[in-house]
């Protein structure tokens, strides 16, 4: 939807939900903008999606909102070290994804909060990227641990509010931006799959390429042995993962999400 083009249905007091019926495979946008609170949080949440539309042209663009540097269960590890080495690795990721352009705050990990300042500088990113669609955590997904991942789902939230009415964030300087739809991964209450049989393995490549998070994360510990039956192991778990998505909608391999296309 372009700016300033009101929103296509509701009104603003509350309308009942409707029962919930999984739509598929959205319209390949021309630019989207992924936001993850840490590096490889949009590869496990929605990499093969970026990776197939950015196969058929779409620009994509990876927003994280902190450094990672807690991400080790090493005690000794220095923080800036581990924050270098996974910037690398989000950066290996998006272009395995076939992604043109990644930003990562300097936000210390595990410290992102969900306020004013935060929210502006997520809002300036929408109005310099303009993208059609926008991904990232859902906010409303119960029991969730990590602060950092509710809170970057409320700054998504909050920001596209900030990004598309002309009074918020003025003195930013840039035109406000309406994104047509956004799409929530880790879903609470998924009501969108997105067809990703043929782009499995790429997600699964770009994960791999997040090697500082094998032990914590992947559940592959190298200082075990070889790490070939565990990477397999891994890369089996997120097919299952995928299937159980796809099966919402029918499909053999899928990515889920929350819908939102009344922005
Ligand atoms: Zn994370």
């Amino acid at each position: 939807m372009p700016p300033g083009v009101p929103p296509k249905s509701g009104l603003p007091v509350g309308d009942l939900p409707s029962q919930c019926s999984v739509t598929v495979d959205m319209p390949t946008p021309r630019s989207a903008l992924a936001v993850g609170a840490h590096p490889d949080d949009v590869e496990f949440g929605c990499g093969a999606t970026l990776a197939k539309w950015a196969a058929k042209g779409c620009a994509v663009h990876h927003l994280i909102l902190t450094d990672g540097s807690r991400g080790s269960w090493d005690a000794d590890a220095d923080p800036a070290q581990i924050a270098a080495q996974r910037e690398r690795e989000q950066r290996d990721a998006a272009v395995i994804l076939g992604a043109g352009h990644v930003e990562i705050l300097p936000i210390a990990d595990g410290e992102l909060a969900a306020g004013i300042e935060e929210r502006r500088r997520v809002c300036a990113v929408l109005r310099e990227v303009r993208p059609d669609v926008v991904l990232g955590h859902d906010p409303w997904r119960r029991y969730r641990l990590h602060p950092d991942h509710r809170n970057a789902g409320w700054l998504v939230v909050d920001a596209i509010v900030a990004a598309r009415d002309p009074h918020f964030h003025s003195d930013l300087g840039l035109a406000p931006h309406r994104p047509a739809a956004l799409l929530l991964f880790e879903p609470d209450e998924p009501n969108h799959v997105e067809d990703a049989g043929r782009f499995a393995d790429v997600k699964i490549a770009a994960l791999l390429a997040h090697r500082s998070q094998y032990r914590s994360t992947h559940g592959i510990d190298e200082a075990a042995g070889p790490p070939g039956s565990q990477v397999r192991e891994f890369a089996e778990r997120v097919r299952a993962q995928m299937a159980s998505h796809g099966a919402l909608a029918g499909l053999d391999c899928g990515e889920a999400f929350r819908l939102l296309d009344d922005i």
